[in-house]
Order: structure tokens, then sequence, then C-alpha cells
């Protein structure tokens, strides 16, 4: 911990803290020690092994450096700054907790260390159901090259400017890194677009105002559709769920390379699924196989949603979760009615059963 509590309860931070003095846990009340050396991070530790709930003492020197920077960080910008305030309200504690003018309070959490999707959910649901945005910043455990099954895609968060997004404290270089726009296209690994921040010369108000362009993704051209099909299936069958793709098609009489042409994903998508688009887009195959002719437009979004609800991922921090699934399945039924899949007739939608056929081989 980086503060702590002297005999009069007032808060130090360690690296002003006076050696001679005594100093307490804000958590516990147990007294700790003030560490701080040459190469160490000034911080407290508590003098005795203890069960405390608001400190363990298994914090890395990252954890503890990264919540200083972000404190210069924001403070340089012009935000009130707390760290470590613990908020008895919600019995949760964020490593800084800044605010500026009227807005409301900002926690940020720092997070070097494994956490649980439900602990995520639960302390990201206590924020917000209390009047505080919180914003996940992740440490180096979490920088690998992004798949599908990442543990850093259950922080993944959402805003209109970024699309979905992460972001990155780097403490040896004392920068953020922006990961906007996170789509998959049912390949590993993810793709995204990169913005670096130093924050000892970039304002925080810079960076929360930040609107990068988007490259919007090409499409394979006509002649290099199959080409691009067999990669895709190629690279596919390492991936979850390819196997119970495999046999839903047995079950019904095909093979993964005989769904139509349709149901191979080209576009970039919106990472929310725990498995290849693919598989989402099989099983709409298979639903709308079992429908013939007429669907109104409720029953068509029904069957869509249907199919989607049991392959969602958990994504613990996303807010706009309901807005981004109806854009997933107004996404979908643009891409059936433009490949003909089905057909607008004055009130509803015909099923053409020439596009759910299984492909000869
Ligand atoms: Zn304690």
């Amino acid at each position: 911990m980086l503060i702590a509590m002297d005999a009069q309860h007032q808060l130090v931070n360690a690296a002003t803290a006076d050696r001679q003095i005594e100093y307490y846990c804000p958590g516990c009340v147990q007294p700790v020690r003030l560490k701080r050396g040459a190469v160490i991070v000034p911080h407290f530790a508590h003098v005795h092994a203890t069960d405390c709930d608001a400190f363990s003492e298994g914090e890395t020197t990252e954890h503890l450096r990264g919540k200083q920077q972000l404190a210069t960080w924001f403070a340089a910008s012009g935000y009130t700054v707390r760290l470590e305030a613990g908020l008895p309200e919600i019995h949760q504690r964020p490593d800084i907790l800044v605010r500026r003018g009227t807005a409301q309070p900002l926690a940020l959490e720092f997070q070097c260390s494994p956490l649980s999707v439900e602990r995520l959910a639960a302390r990201t649901q206590g924020y917000r159901q209390h009047g505080y945005q919180v914003l996940w910043l992740l440490g180096r455990p979490y920088q690998r090259q992004l798949h599908l099954n990442s543990k850093a895609l259950k922080f993944l968060q959402y805003q209109q400017r970024w699309g979905l997004f992460l972001l990155f404290l780097d403490t040896q270089s004392t920068s953020v890194r922006l990961l906007h726009h996170v789509l998959t296209l049912d390949t590993e690994p993810l793709t995204y677009q990169t913005i670096r921040l130093d924050t000892r010369s970039q304002s925080v108000l810079h960076f929360r105002q930040l609107a990068p362009k988007i490259n919007t993704p090409t499409l394979p051209d006509t002649h290099l559709r199959h080409y691009y099909q067999q990669l895709m299936l190629a690279r596919l069958r390492h991936q979850r769920g390819f196997d119970a793709l495999q046999v839903a098609c047995y079950q019904r009489g095909g093979t993964i390379a005989q769904l139509p042409t349709w149901t191979m994903p080209t576009v970039p998508q919106l990472p929310l699924l725990s498995v290849p688009y693919l598989v989402w887009h099989a099983h709409v195959f298979f639903a709308l196989r079992q429908q013939s002719g007429r669907l109104a437009g409720s029953q068509l979004e029904a069957l869509i949603w249907a199919q989607l609800r049991p392959l969602l991922a958990r994504r613990a921090c996303l807010q706009a979760r309901g807005t981004l699934i109806q854009q997933l399945i107004t996404t979908m039924i643009t891409m059936l009615s433009e490949q003909q899949v089905i057909n607008w007739q004055k009130t509803e939608w015909q099923v053409n059963s020439d596009q759910l056929r299984w492909r000869k081989h």
C-alpha cells in the first residue's frame, strides 16, 4: 500500500512518510512498516501477518509504481486525486479515485494480478451503482497478443469514439497504451489500432478526447474468396467451438466445408462471442433451414437471438452490452438480406431455400 495512517488518523504517502513515526493500515488499523530504499518503490507493509481485506502483501512493484504514476498524471491534469481511498458505502477501495469539476468521480483500477470475471463484474457494478465511473488499466501480465480467449478481453470497455477498447499502463515507459476498435475476424490474433501516450508530457484531458480515425476493413475480392475461405477454415480448426460445430454439421447431414458461402465471416466483428462468428452463422443457417416460407421481422430477430445467446462471452465491464448485441443482430439481418438468404416481401421476410443448402463438394 502507498498510503498509511498516523496516530492522528492523517493519511500519509509512503514517499514522504517520516521513518520515526508509527503508521497503521487504513483498512484493518494494524501497524504497518515503511519500506523505502534506493531500489524499491516506497510503500507500507503490515508488520504482522494479517488477513486484512483491504491490502494484501502480494502487491508488486509494478502495481505500486503504476498507482503513483497514475496519481501524478491525473494530479498534473487538474484532477483531485485520492490514492487507495476507501469507499465505505460500497466496501470497495479503488487504487485511485479522481475527480474534476462537477463530473462523476472516476475510479481507476490498475490490474496486474489475476481477477475472476465474477469479481470483476461485482466490482464494476459496485462502482456504477453508486455513481462512480470506472476505468480499468492493465499491467504487464495482460500484455500478450490478443486472442479470442485472452484473459484481457474480460476488461473490454466501450465508448462511441473508441469502439471496444482496452487500456494498458506501461510503468517502464510511463505511458498509456490505448487499444481501440478491437475486432475479430475469426482468426487469431484479434485486430485493433493503437495509440501510445506519454503520461509525463500529455494531459489526461487530451487522452480522454482522443477521437482516432477508424481504418475501414477491406473485403477480399471475389476471386480471392475461395482461397480466403480455405485459409479461414484452416485457422479455425484450432479454435474453441470448432469440434462442436463439426458435430452439429454431421448431425444435419453436412460438414463445415459444405456450409454455404454466406456463413463465412468476411468482415471484422466485435469480439463479443466466446467462439468464432462462423459458429453463430452456422447455427442461424441450421435454424433457417427449419423454417419454411415467411417470417415476421420480430420472428427473425427472435430466431437470430436464440442462436446468439448461448455463444456470448462474459464481458464484465461493458455498459452498452444491450446496444452492442442489437447491433450484432441488425448486422446479421443486413448480411442475410444482402446475401439473399432472406428477401423482404412487403411486410415480412421470405426465406430463400436456395441459399439454405449444403454445398456440394
Ligand atoms: Zn490492513
